[in-house]
């Protein structure tokens, strides 16, 4: 274990990132604060390609930092701590979601949800001392973080790059899945079967629950089922979507377009609940108001996880041996993989293998 304090230099770091929105991402040299008192550095081994990167990368959300380093599906080792490090030493495989600060002090912080701390740093895009002024992510060699905001990473090494999507798609489908109860006897349908999507089945399955997968893309059919949903609905197809009426517990939506979201609510039972959480870069038509007053439904949103749940969610997947199905890339491939996520057609997240940013 080496210790450090911040009097030491910044780190110099290969990263991919882009400098506009309508730029293709690019290699780049980035710096990395020296590891302060608190600190963990940390060797990036992969990086998932999550679909906001990709509508943050390409300025669709509006408020880009430029230049945009993405990347918040981070796992790798810790090569040095700073001298108060309690809970990590050099060698410890760990991961870096989201968040990589918050105020600490609100009532969010203190009951452990940082993501919804109004003062909450996320991993890229945010403000921040460290240079160029806004936070880097995870697509470059090397991170320093807060201690914590680290997460033990407890599956075996061999299924590492595997976790990294657990970092965002796994907690961003967990938490709200817990939240709303999702367990033995409870009907879950999971909307759009991508990144979020199929940990989303993986993980409701794993809680207990009846699981439906509602996909646009028919040869997500047998996929889905493999991924272990209980039923596949193709909800182009009407009669399918149907035959699921006034019969759902929980819908949880994480569809990165606009589309009817009336469909879905129709499907929910009295007291249900259909929560979203994709973004989409513009907005959802209106929903029907008369299909949630005559039934008591609701429409709730849910973002990412805090710190303690996503260490939870972390552990829950390690015990029943779920990683994300991954489809390996080269730092260089990143602009054509977001042009196959926005055609759904990845099975079902790509993950940056950083080794890449070297050559
Ligand atoms: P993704 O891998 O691209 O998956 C989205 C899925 O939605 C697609 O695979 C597709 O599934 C379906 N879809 C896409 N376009 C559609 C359309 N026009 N109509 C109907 N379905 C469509 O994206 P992701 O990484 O899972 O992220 C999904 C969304 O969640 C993004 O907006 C992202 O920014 C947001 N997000 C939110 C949070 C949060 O905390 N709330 C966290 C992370 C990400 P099928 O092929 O099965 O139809
Ligand atoms: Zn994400």
């Amino acid at each position: 274990m080496t210790f450090t304090n911040t009097m030491e230099v910044a780190l110099a770091v290969k990263a991919f990132g882009a400098y506009a929105g309508d730029k293709p991402l690019e290699a780049m040299d980035i710096e990395r604060r020296a590891t302060g008192a608190h600190d963990v550095k940390i060797e990036i081994a992969y990086c998932g390609v999550c679909h906001s990167d990709l509508h943050q990368v390409r300025a669709e959300w509006g408020g880009t930092r430029w230049p945009c380093v993405p990347g918040h599906e981070i796992v790798g080792r810790v090569t040095e701590v700073g001298g108060h490090v309690k809970n990590f030493k050099a060698g410890d495989l760990v991961g870096v979601g989201c968040i990589v600060d918050s105020c600490g002090e609100c009532p969010e912080c203190a009951d452990g949800y940082e993501n919804y701390c109004d003062g909450m740093i996320g991993t890229y895009n945010f403000p921040t001392e460290d240079a160029p002024g806004h936070t880097l992510g995870g697509y470059s060699q090397q991170i320093v973080v807060n201690e914590g905001y680290v997460l033990h990473v407890k599956h075996d090494e061999d299924k590492l790059a595997a976790v990294a999507p657990l970092l965002c798609a796994g907690i961003t489908t967990y938490s709200p899945l817990k939240h709303w109860n999702t367990g033995p006897g409870k009907k879950v349908g999971i909307v759009g079967i991508g990144g979020l999507g199929h940990m989303g089945v993986k993980i409701a399955h794993a809680m207990g629950a009846h699981v439906v997968a509602f996909t646009t893309s028919e040869s997500k059919r047998e996929a889905a089922l493999a991924l272990g949903a209980d039923e596949v609905v193709v909800s182009r197809n009407e009669d399918e979507m149907a035959a699921h009426a006034l019969s759902f517990d929980l819908i949880l939506n994480t569809v990165a377009a606009p589309h009817n979201l009336d469909a879905y609510i129709n499907l929910l039972k009295r007291d249900g609940t259909m929560t979203l959480v994709g973004v989409p870069a513009e907005a959802h038509p209106a929903p029907n108001v008369a299909a949630l007053i005559f039934k008591r439904r609701s429409l709730a949103g849910s973002l990412i996880g805090g710190i303690p749940e996503t260490q939870e969610m972390l552990d829950f997947c390690a015990k029943h041996n779920i990683v994300a199905d991954i489809e390996m890339i080269r730092a260089d491939e990143v602009d054509a993989a977001y042009d196959r996520m926005i055609k759904g057609d990845v099975k079902y997240r790509f993950v940056i293998d950083t080794a890449s940013l070297a050559g």
